[in-house]
Formats: C-alpha cells, structure tokens, sequence
C-alpha cells in the first residue's frame, strides 16, 4: 500500500467505515486493509474509532443540534457537504445518484462531481485554456 492509501484507510476507519467498504472505495484487497487495520491498532498508530456522535460540521466545524430521535447530522449545511465530500470523492459510493461523471471538453479527462454543483471544465487551468483557445478563433 502507498503512503495516500494508508491515510485513507486510516481517515475512513476513523470516521467508522467498515472494512470492507472502506476496500471497495480504495479498490484494495479486504484482506490487506484488515490486516493493516489490525497492524496499525497494534502498534498504536492507529487511533480506535470514537463512537460519540459527531456534534460539529465535518467540514468547517461549527457545532450542530443533533435531534435525538432522529438520523446524525454530519454537516452544517448543504453546501458544508458538498465541500467535505468533494474533497472526499474516493469515499463516494460510485453508484451514488449523488455522484456526477462529466468530460471536461478543454483536455477530453472524465471527472467526478458530487452533488448538484455544476462544473464544465476539470480544473481552472482548463476553463482559462478554454476561453482563450475559444477568443483565438473568434478574431481569425
Ligand atoms: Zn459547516
Ligand atoms: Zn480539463
């Protein structure tokens, strides 16, 4: 395993994903990630999972109500969680209606989009390349 799948073992291992699911986001061996999980928890370097309900926005950290009763709130806001799980789009289920699969039409590379936020390009440097490459041919 590289150094960036073992933080994201660790990283969906603390926010309780299980093995197994955490092995399909990685596309690795369950077997690999239970083994390492058992390693880490040996050796220390792997803090145990705290099952105490997260009372804070995952993404920006300000305190949420939590109703009793009902389902854990992880995020403030909407826009809180399209920002955490945009930045966490390995941990997207990739069957998730959520999840949108565009083309960026400045370099052709397919991406990943959570939620509704609408992108055209793959990165800034695409949108800039794109609207001058689109400004070019307009003045011949
Ligand atoms: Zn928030
Ligand atoms: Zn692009």
């Amino acid at each position: 395993m590289t150094d960036i799948q073992k933080n994201r073992v660790h990283e969906m291992q603390r926010l309780g994903f299980s093995s197994r699911r955490i092995a399909t986001a990685l596309s690795l061996p369950e077997g690999t990630v239970k083994s390492h999980l058992a390693r880490a928890l040996r050796k220390g370097t792997l803090p145990a999972f705290d099952p105490t309900p997260h009372s804070s926005c995952r993404q920006c950290g300000v305190a949420l109500d939590q109703v009793p009763s009902r389902k854990r709130r992880a995020f403030c806001s909407k826009t809180c969680r399209q920002r955490w799980w945009n930045s966490h789009l390995y941990l997207v289920d990739r069957s998730s209606k959520a999840i949108h699969h565009l083309t960026c039409p400045a370099c052709g590379k397919t991406f990943t989009v959570y939620g509704s936020a609408r992108r055209i390009y793959c990165s800034h440097p695409c949108y800039i390349r794109a609207r001058y490459h689109k400004e070019d041919s307009d003045g011949r």
